[in-house]
């Protein structure tokens, strides 16, 4: 276990109520979670925002937020814990770009560039999804991705589909 604190930020999403609770309160147990955690401290929450689907549209708008951590958690250990957090919501894949109690995704880990079967980082889809670019750049604005900061990216500012919600 390294000693090494490094910054990284995951992006959650939930479009689907279930007994455990509302989409709201499934990112809220996941956040509540990774600050229990004791390989992660110093969480920033972004705001919540309501996302419109970007696969069927016959379901739910997404609560979408960012967090900022700090891990020692190596990033095939973060994206396990992930998976297990996606596990606690009980999450069932109901169809492909479908809806889901809870996703989360690592979109950033230091200024590492990974390219592992199971793990990409940068995550694959940040460049082109406004529902992580937007409250990414409400915790970072001047995060340098590919050579240029955050908010110097268009759709980092680009509220199609985009609603804040608390
Ligand atoms: P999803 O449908 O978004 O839950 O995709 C999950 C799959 O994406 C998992 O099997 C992961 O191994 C893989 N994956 C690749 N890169 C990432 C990443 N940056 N964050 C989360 N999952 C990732």
């Amino acid at each position: 276990m390294s000693n090494h604190w490094t910054t990284c930020y995951l992006g959650l999403g939930s479009n689907l109520a279930n007994e455990l609770g509302s989409p709201i309160e499934h990112l809220q147990q996941a956040l509540l979670s990774l600050e229990q955690h004791q390989d992660i401290r110093e969480l920033r929450v972004s705001s919540y925002y309501a996302s419109a689907p970007m696969g069927p549209q016959d379901q739910p708008d997404f609560i979408n937020a960012v967090v900022e951590i700090k891990t020692t958690l190596a990033p095939l250990a973060l994206l396990a814990l992930c998976q297990e957090l996606e596990k606690q919501a009980q999450r069932e894949r109901v169809r492909r770009w479908g809806e889901r109690s809870l996703d989360v995704d690592i979109l950033l880990y230091g200024q590492q560039q990974i390219d592992e079967p199971a793990l990409i980082v940068p995550h694959a889809g940040l460049h082109e999804r406004n529902f992580m670019l937007v409250p990414l750049r409400e915790l970072a604005p001047e995060l340098m991705i590919k050579g240029q900061p955050l908010s110097a990216h268009p759709l980092s500012a680009d509220w199609s589909g985009l609603k804040l919600i608390e």
